[in-house]
């Protein structure tokens, strides 16, 4: 398995998915992570779908138009993982998290609300085995993306 660098976050980025996992509440935030490999330019917050608070699923036409809005960017940028919240329990991928991971390359960040404090945590989920990255909240070497929230 190849070694991977710590998953490069702005602050502000990391303050973003902290503020929709509370808007969410009592329901899990879901949204995307885009930018290329281990760098996160910017997130995409999405509905989701799933019932239940304890689930997510983010709506797979969002999904696909973010994908078509990526492609027309310059220079191109991908989606590189996915974010949800757990409003109560562990800052950790629930079995169901682990089952429905389906693409072996995304960075997983799950935002912990359990806690006085948020936890975020990074991790890559490949054929049933979870590994925690480390999440380097620096900058990630791109300037504000026009279009972007910024969040
Ligand atoms: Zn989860």
């Amino acid at each position: 398995m190849t070694q991977r660098a710590a998953v490069r976050i702005r602050p502000e980025t990391i303050r973003g998915l902290v503020a929709h996992a509370r808007r969410a509440r009592p329901r899990e935030a879901c949204g995307f992570l885009v930018g290329r490999g281990a760098r996160v330019a910017f997130s995409v917050p999405v509905r989701n779908i799933a019932r239940g608070l304890t689930r997510y699923r983010a709506d797979p036409a969002e999904h696909l138009a973010l994908r078509r809005a990526l492609r027309e960017l310059v220079p191109a940028l991908e989606i590189v993982g996915v974010y949800h919240s757990h409003p109560r329990g562990r800052t950790w991928p629930s079995e169901t998290d682990i089952a429905e991971a389906l693409y072996p390359d995304w960075i997983h960040v799950i935002v912990g609300l359990a806690g006085r404090r948020a936890v975020v945590r990074a991790f890559v989920m490949t054929r049933g085995r979870v590994r925690r990255l480390a999440i380097a909240r620096v900058s990630n070497g791109w300037s504000r993306i026009p279009g972007s929230s910024g969040a």
